[in-house]
């Protein structure tokens, strides 16, 4: 059964830093700090609609838990305890700052109930995180994870893609540190540069360079294609990617100045895992033909492309394709069948 979230998004109240890309304002779309009454209604709303609440968890999301004032932090969590446990949701869900992690926090945290937790790592390059007025160095990212792990909780990391002074060594380095600390789950966030922030700042300055280049060079694809690898590479080692790309909102879209934003950033990014699966098997024998591709059935639109998108890219080369689903092909693999 799919894993789902009660989404409650917490302002960044009490966070240390100001980070270069975030308007957490803009992004969680809201500007109020919930209530425990609040929250208590979300979740009897929540509870009453869901068919599998066991496979759900009440997921504070937005700011960074840990962080924002203790008597507020408490009150949350007391507030959601009798929605958890038995015929109820399975658990919390919570996402915070690597510094904001410790022995009592996590002890404290456990007797409440929580279930996962997730990391803004953002980057593994200290100049990235320094450039980007994170606070916290790469270290702090893996002292974290082995705290969270020891104490038993799932470990999501986040990653952004792009920052600020971020070559395309330092997101391969990323990436790859975040396949040797090996968490349950990962977010993958191209960078959207929204107003208001650092960020914006610095981008009108005309001083920020993308990773693979000046700005005007580093277009939309080049980002798809690096994400798309990223993903392969982190499924292939075990690690679940749970998010690809910016929440689609109307709030992002109105105050974003730059960086890479699409409503189905994820989708395009599997469609191109598939291009290149296709790419690989087509030679210059099948032009003119049509082809058959099987691959996993819950993957057919995706390998089709976003807006058929693959069905016209080899159409340009005189090639059709046709996609078939067969049960026994793991996802993001592509059989010829004729
Ligand atoms: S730590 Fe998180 S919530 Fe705080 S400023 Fe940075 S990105 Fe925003």
């Amino acid at each position: 059964m799919k894993h789902s979230n009660i989404s409650i998004f917490i302002p960044h109240i009490g966070c240390p830093h100001q980070c270069s890309f975030c308007n957490q304002r803009t992004i969680s779309g809201k500007q109020h700090a919930p209530s425990g009454d609040e929250v208590q209604q979300i979740c009897t709303s929540a509870l009453a609609e869901a068919k599998s609440p066991e496979n759900s968890e009440i997921a504070f999301f937005g700011g960074s838990f840990t962080a924002i004032p203790h008597e507020y932090m408490m009150g949350l969590l007391e507030a959601v305890q009798p929605f958890i446990g038995v015929g109820k949701f399975r658990g919390i869900r919570i996402s915070t700052r690597p510094d904001c992690i410790n022995n009592d926090v996590l002890s404290l945290l456990k007797t409440y109930g929580v279930t996962s937790i997730e990391l803004g790592a953002q980057s593994m390059s200290d100049k990235v995180l320094e450039a980007n007025e994170r606070g916290h160095s790469a270290a702090d990212v893996e002292k974290a994870s082995r705290l969270i792990r020891e104490y038993g909780f799932e470990l999501g990391l986040q990653m952004m893609v792009g920052l600020y002074k971020s070559s395309g060594d330092d997101e391969w380095e990323t990436m790859e540190k975040i396949v040797e600390i090996h968490p349950d789950t990962v977010r993958i966030y191209p960078v959207v540069i929204l107003k208001g922030t650092k960020l914006a700042e610095i981008y009108e300055s005309g001083e920020y360079e993308l990773f693979c280049g000046s700005y005007e060079k580093c277009g939309f694809d080049d980002v798809i294609e690096a994400v798309a690898v990223m993903m392969e590479t982190f499924e292939k080692n075990g690690i679940k990617v749970i998010k690809c790309g910016l929440h689609a909102s109307e709030f992002v879209e109105r105050d974003m100045i730059g960086g890479f934003y699409h409503p189905a950033f994820r989708e395009i990014c599997e469609g191109h895992i598939y291009r290149r699966r296709m790419e690989n098997i087509i030679t210059e024998d099948y032009i003119g033909k049509t082809l058959v591709f099987a691959v996993n059935p819950s993957c057919i639109s995706k390998a089709m492309g976003h807006k058929k998108a693959n069905a016209e890219y080899f159409g340009k080369s005189g090639i059709t394709i046709k996609i078939i689903g067969d049960e026994n092909i793991p996802k993001y693999k592509v059989e010829l069948r004729r």
